[in-house]
């Protein structure tokens, strides 16, 4: 323990698979470090998930979790099937941490890759988009699954991004997202990053559509710094990141909430090889670098880290990077947590030597801004109907039902018009949307729309869903159809 620092409070759990192995590494290296930590240690993972607990965690778990907030975990297996739920997805939900930072660097000429200069981290945004979960089945043959993108949840991801990037010296900040589709969730993402941008003259800022961008990372990965994006693309450009570096094995991770921090390594528990003692402990290594800066142990964090990338410089590899030619010894999990130990104090001589700062409690955030009030006015209401026939019998159907200031105005099927004027090769599923709005400005009324789905109900039509159609100061709140 460094002398004088008062050992901070963490929980530690060591998974499943190659888990306990390279968390025990890591806790020696720790330890060895001089890092003041007091570890609490819980169960988390596949035998908790087999005693029965769905979401892989305990209540006494949770207890501590609350009491440290601070959480070092090893990966785990998650049991296929049986309703079991995701541990990461709880975890991150139930502690609000919402973003989830995965640096992604290359580590040539002792990491095969082809693009040496990438350096580059991506925030990706943890708690909303398609991850809520909202998900109905509107009709026997479609699905839908609600993605949800919010003004403050998007604002704190953007001051987030951008102060990480101040923190640690980045120079630009890249949003993602796809605001050609989906104009007004993802235009919100791509709005806030702009307005948020504003705030941090001395930062270059970017935005690219998402398909372009993870093109550009698997293939130009240097023209980045840092990424922000939302929940899916984020999960899916990560993964793409890492694999350009040349090796998952080596990445950590961090999950930050308001007071909390998860940090972990990026790789899976690995079962193929569990037991095995050829498990890389780097990745958990480096999370737990991550976790030394979150606590303010930034001289601890630096000096695992210079001494971790010394080891790799020396030429001292685990079997899964090991090249004949640029590696000098093979090693296993023991081999290489003994070669960073012994490393502690000397730095890297072709890597940049790092060096963190001694501040605790990670990043702080401005408060997120008061919204701007909007005059919103209701001006009509989206109807989902099952139906099995044309759509000619559907509109023979509804206009004998529509009788007041509440007009039939379109219908869409799987988001595309297909009435007035449709085309008749569009195919149509079961599940129809049919769009009423009001024929001059007045303010719909909710008795009106309950009027018209009584009419529509003793019609016989069936239901799946209502959506109110609102505008805001005067701009729409939804979108048009396809072909509209
Ligand atoms: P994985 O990352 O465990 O393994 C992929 C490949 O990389 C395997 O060949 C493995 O041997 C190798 N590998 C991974 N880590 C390594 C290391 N440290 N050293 C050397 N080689 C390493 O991915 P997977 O096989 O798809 O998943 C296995 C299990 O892990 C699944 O149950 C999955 O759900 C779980 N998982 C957990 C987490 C987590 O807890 N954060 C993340 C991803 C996957």
């Amino acid at each position: 323990m460094t002398q004088g620092t008062k050992a901070t409070p963490i929980t530690v759990a060591k998974g499943d698979g190659i888990g306990p192995a390279i968390m025990d590494s890591t806790l020696e290296i720790l330890d060895a470090a001089g890092a003041a930590l007091d570890i609490e240690e819980i169960e988390i993972g596949e035998a908790v998930y087999k005693s029965g607990i769905k979401n892989g965690i305990a209540p006494e778990a949770w207890e501590s979790l609350e009491r440290t907030r601070v959480f070092l975990k090893a990966p785990i297996t998650t049991p296929q099937g049986g309703g079991f739920k995701s541990l990461n997805v709880t975890v991150r939900k139930s502690l609000g941490l919402f973003a989830n930072v995965r640096p992604c660097v290359a580590y040539h000429p002792f990491v095969k890759t082809n693009h040496p200069d990438m350096d580059l981290v991506i925030i990706r945004e943890n708690e909303e988009d398609l991850y809520g979960g909202i998900e109905y089945r509107q009709s026997q043959d479609v699905m839908a699954s609600l993605k949800i993108i919010s003004r403050p949840g998007t604002e704190r991801i953007m001051r987030y991004a951008f102060e990480y990037a101040r923190a640690n010296g980045r120079k630009k900040v890249t949003c993602m997202s796809k605001d050609n589709i989906m104009k007004i969730s993802d235009g919100l993402f791509h709005r806030v990053f702009d307005e948020i941008g504003e705030f941090y003259p001395d930062i270059e800022k970017d935005h690219m559509i998402i398909d372009i961008g993870t093109a550009k990372v698997a293939n130009h990965p240097e023209m980045f710094d840092v990424i922000v994006t939302t929940n899916l693309y984020g999960d899916i450009i990560s993964d793409v990141a890492a694999e350009v570096t040349g090796s998952v094995g080596l990445g950590g991770s961090s999950n930050i909430g308001e007071n909390f921090g998860m940090f972990e390594a990026i790789h899976g528990s690995a079962p193929d090889i569990a037991g095995k003692g050829i498990a890389n402990p780097s990745g958990l290594v480096l999370g737990s670098v991550m976790m030394l800066t979150h606590i303010g142990q930034g001289d601890v964090a630096s000096k695992i880290h210079n001494a971790w990338l010394r080891t790799l410089e020396d030429g001292i590899h685990t079997g899964e990077i090991f090249r004949e030619g640029i590696s000098k010894e093979k090693v296993g999990t023991e081999g290489m947590t003994k070669a960073i130990i012994e490393r502690l104090g000397q730095v890297p001589e072709k890597f940049p030597v790092k060096k963190y700062p001694n501040i605790a409690g990670g990043l702080t955030l401005p408060p997120v801004r008061e919204s701007k009030w909007e005059a919103k006015v209701r001006v009509g209401v989206d109807i989902g109907i099952n139906w099995d026939k044309t759509t000619d019998d559907l509109v023979a159907a509804i206009l004998p039902c529509v009788t007041d200031n509440l007009g039939l105005q379109m219908i869409s099927n799987r988001g595309t018009k297909v009435w007035p004027d449709g085309n008749a090769a569009t195919f149509c599923s079961d599940n129809w949307r049919l769009r009423f709005v009001t024929s001059n400005d007045d303010h719909i009324k909710t008795s009106q729309v309950v009027a018209l789905m009584n009419r529509m109900n003793e019609a016989g039509l069936n239901f799946t869903k209502s959506v109110m159609l609102n505008t805001y100061d005067g701009v729409p709140g939804y979108t048009v159809a396809q072909g509209e």
